[in-house]
């Protein structure tokens, strides 16, 4: 049996995980060094309606036609936040879909009704096919992930085009789990500290990685536009159930069939799953889950159960999904880079 955090049951393969003389993680410490601030909901509140009402009026004096922009995949996570934005907080959304490799149909679908329910104004964005081929395969052999290549150029082209735009904020639907999976230090933490360019949201995403990713000439150009990310549930409250039933029934959103660790709107999560067990020895969601059981959220042990559940789902991919996962990251013609291996 490995060992584990007696709070959060973190395995001690975990990526930058110390435990103390108690058995108590560096994850947990940090956490409930820092709890009263982060749980204290009344002044998280109104600190958030402090950013609305500064982008707002940096729009204004921008002359822009929005006051944020939300990236958009259909899932209820984005939804929900445009909806929330738009009804609550009276803020002039304009969404954004990045066309990666792998929509899906059933998040396509949930855009178009979304759309329709609660209109804003929509693009979506298609990059070069090559250049994000190139990305994924490398991503794959050097890191055994891809996930990271949709995150980077999902938020590369939100910048570029919110700078371009005079569009001041950019606001995202992260989980707490998400935002707090790897937290331990304030520095560009939300709600500490958020990031007011690219260069800075990607730093602390991905700790170096965007150098690789990027030419100089790239870098030196996005360092110059001004936006700040702000992610919506670092300073909300409210779980996954709730916010997948207040969809449903405000705006006849579909909930995915799968209870398998979901990412409903990507059709190879399957195999990002299946990666991550291979190399990291755990499905996607540890880091999240044992957010949620530090929190008091979730038993460790209904945690456990779950990413066992995880794990036996993922640990076998069917033919036919690796084949046709590596069909759309391989590099067309003259390509040698299909090694999806792990
Ligand atoms: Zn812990």
């Amino acid at each position: 049996m490995n060992k584990r955090c007696i709070i959060c049951g973190l395995p001690e393969h975990y990526t930058g995980i110390k435990f103390d003389q108690n058995g108590v993680c560096n994850y947990c410490n940090f956490y409930e060094e820092n709890k009263e601030f982060l749980e204290d909901s009344d002044r998280l509140e109104e600190m958030f309606r402090m950013k609305m009402e500064t982008a707002k009026q940096k729009a204004k004096e921008n002359g822009s036609k929005y006051d944020c922009l939300v990236g958009f995949s259909g899932g209820k996570d984005s939804t929900y936040v445009i909806q929330q934005l738009k009804e609550k907080y009276g803020m002039r959304v304009l969404a954004f879909t990045f066309q990666n490799a792998f929509s899906t149909e059933y998040g396509r679908r949930n855009i178009e009704n979304a759309l329709q329910k609660m209109p804003v104004d929509h693009i979506s964005f298609t990059m070069n096919d090559e250049e994000l081929r190139k990305a994924y395969t490398f991503s794959v052999n050097f890191m055994c992930n891809f996930c990271a290549i949709c995150f980077h150029y999902m938020h590369y082209y939100s910048y570029l085009f919110a700078g371009k735009n005079g569009i001041p904020l950019i606001v995202n639907g992260r989980t707490k789990g998400q935002i707090f999976q790897m937290a331990l230090d304030k520095d560009h933490l939300e709600p500490f500290e958020t990031s007011h360019s690219l260069l800075d949201f990607e730093h602390q995403m991905f700790h170096g990685l965007e150098e690789k990713l990027w030419s100089e000439e790239e870098i030196r150009y996005v360092r110059d536009i001004e936006a700040e990310a702000v992610s919506y549930f670092a300073y909300h409250e409210i779980s996954e159930e709730e916010v997948m039933r207040h969809l449903e029934q405000s705006i006849g959103w579909t909930r995915p069939k799968s209870k398998a660790g979901g990412h409903p709107d990507c059709y190879a999560h399957a195999l990002a799953e299946h990666m991550s067990i291979g190399k990291r020895g755990f499905p996607t969601r540890q880091g999240e889950l044992s957010v949620e059981v530090r929190r008091g959220k979730l038993p460790v042990e209904e945690m456990i159960q779950i990413l066992e559940q995880d794990t036996l789902h993922f640990s076998t991919i069917s033919a036919e999904e690796k084949r046709k996962f590596e069909e759309r990251i391989r590099k067309n013609k003259h390509g040698k880079n299909d090694n999806t291996n792990n």
